[in-house]
């Protein structure tokens, strides 16, 4: 990665489900650009693995246990002196949670578990520091269904991406003057193994969804670190409360180029 800013010395990153996907490529952008990088994530070996890549710190966390949550802060405060970036990026998205007509309420309260509420514990537990220090940047991960509708369901994730979206608005808002900025992060589809597994298993569904992309291909999680790099500097002081859509166009999009 070919990174020049050094916007972030100084500094350290939270980053929940940073062992994967989105949160792996944003602790490599936020290491580059100068962070301590603190892995989350429940995945032990992943996180090892991540967290020595970029000479950061490995905690073993599950977002939807409070203890292990609140833990987390204070392990990287005692560790670092400030939590100035929380990244609470882990989320699911499994296939028992579709349409509402087949979805059971386990598979809904799961998804609900892992990617909403799991963003109110980490708010809760990484603010009171921010508050202390007079300044934070807080980005929430949710995504380009938080604003759109999709006829293929996937009910609790679309619901928990907008309680993701509204929430982050309203803390925005909260604590504005406190110096704290809290940002939702709303990617479209990125180019994961997930996603590849999708287009080698069924190449023409995948095409045909292709076709609501503007600009004609998925993200790459470098894109979406690049995004999220942007928001925990100073570069971004100016905003908060923002719904920042990273998706090629798709929510702006009423008809594509073919
Ligand atoms: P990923 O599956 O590659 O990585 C998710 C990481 O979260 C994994 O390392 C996993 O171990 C960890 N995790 C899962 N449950 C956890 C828990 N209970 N506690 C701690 N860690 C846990 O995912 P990704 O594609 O990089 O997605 C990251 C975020 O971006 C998610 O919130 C997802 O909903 C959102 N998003 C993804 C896309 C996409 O196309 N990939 C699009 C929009 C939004």
């Amino acid at each position: 990665m070919d990174v020049n800013a050094r916007r972030l010395v100084g500094r350290s990153a939270v980053i929940t489900g940073g062992a994967s996907g989105i949160g792996l490529a944003t602790a490599r952008r936020l290491a580059a650009e100068g962070a301590f990088v603190v892995i989350a994530d429940i995945d032990p070996a992943t996180g090892q693995k991540a967290a020595s890549e970029v000479d950061g710190m490995f905690v073993k966390v599950d977002v939807t246990d409070p203890n292990d949550v609140e833990s987390l802060y204070a392990k990287t405060h005692r560790a670092f002196g400030s939590v100035d970036i929380a990244f609470n990026n882990a989320g699911i998205s499994p296939a028992d949670d579709s349409s509402i007509l087949d979805t059971g309420i386990d598979a809904w309260r799961k998804v609900q578990e892992v990617n909403l509420t799991s963003v109110y514990y980490c708010c809760k537990y990484a603010l009171p520091y921010m508050q202390k220090q007079g300044k934070g940047s807080i980005i929430n991960t949710a995504s380009f269904v938080a604003v759109m509708g999709a006829a293929t369901s996937q009910i609790s994730y679309s619901a928990s991406k907008g309680g993701v979206l509204s929430m982050s608005r309203e803390l925005g808002v909260q604590f504005a003057r406190e110096g704290i900025r809290v940002n939702a992060l709303c990617p479209g589809p990125v180019n994961t193994p997930l996603l590849r597994e999708l287009f080698a298993a069924n190449p023409e569904q995948a095409q045909r969804r292709l076709v609501h992309v503007p600009l004609g291909r998925f993200a790459e999680p470098e894109e979406l670190a690049a995004a999220v790099a942007f928001l925990a500097s100073d570069d971004s002081s100016f905003m908060t409360a923002s719904t920042f859509l990273v998706d090629g166009g798709i929510s702006g999009a009423y008809v594509t180029p073919s």
